[in-house]
């Protein structure tokens, strides 16, 4: 993977959504056809020989590589959504974000214990977002948990909030 066309490739949009916030704008990087082959080619490779069996995407920028992932490693797509979008039965976790709180919700029928899961988002921040997310997939207690992030702020240190056995990959890396 070329990093730094991919590093390029996604535009700052400062203040937004709020004062303060340097946002991510991986729309710029998506467009590109030749970025976009390249993003999921790397991916592939990242992961082709974990026997992942499920990814599950995180609403709502983890449900454009998550699919796409999960389509090239012959495994399911799962959903992590936004409280009061998903129909059946759930589980929930409410969280903190960078900025404002959030709840997630995933189906309680969506994982089982054989599955080797590859969990996704776009960008790794304080890294709440994802905790949450471990927090939900645990009580399936699958194989293994993987974490991808497209994008890690590394100054606000996100990764830290992880177990050291969980493998976490990210691909474009921003001090701030
Ligand atoms: P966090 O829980 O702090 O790691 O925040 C991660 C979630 O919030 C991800 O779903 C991101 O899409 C979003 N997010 C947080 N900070 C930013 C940022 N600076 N630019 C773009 N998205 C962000």
């Amino acid at each position: 993977m070329n990093i730094e066309r991919l590093t390029n490739s996604v535009r700052n949009i400062p203040d937004f959504p709020i004062k303060g916030i340097q946002f991510k704008d991986v729309t710029t990087l998506f467009k590109d056809a030749e970025l976009l082959k390249e993003l999921s080619d790397g991916l592939y490779e990242m992961y082709k020989e974990k026997g992942i069996t499920k990814v599950v995407g995180i609403e709502s920028r983890g449900f454009i590589m998550g699919p796409m992932m999960a389509e090239r490693l012959n495994a399911g797509f799962v959903p992590i959504r936004k409280k009061g979008k998903l129909p059946a039965a759930t589980y929930e976790v409410t969280y903190t974000k960078e900025y404002g709180y959030d709840t997630i919700q995933i189906h309680q029928d969506a994982l089982n214990d054989t599955d080797v899961v590859l969990l996704h988002d776009d960008l790794l921040a304080t890294g709440g977002t994802m905790n949450a997310a471990v927090d939900l997939i645990k009580k399936f207690n699958p194989q293994k948990i993987y974490l991808s992030f497209l994008i890690e702020l590394l100054d606000l240190k996100g990764r830290e909030l992880f177990d050291p056995e969980i493998e976490i990959n990210t691909i474009i890396r921003y001090n701030n």
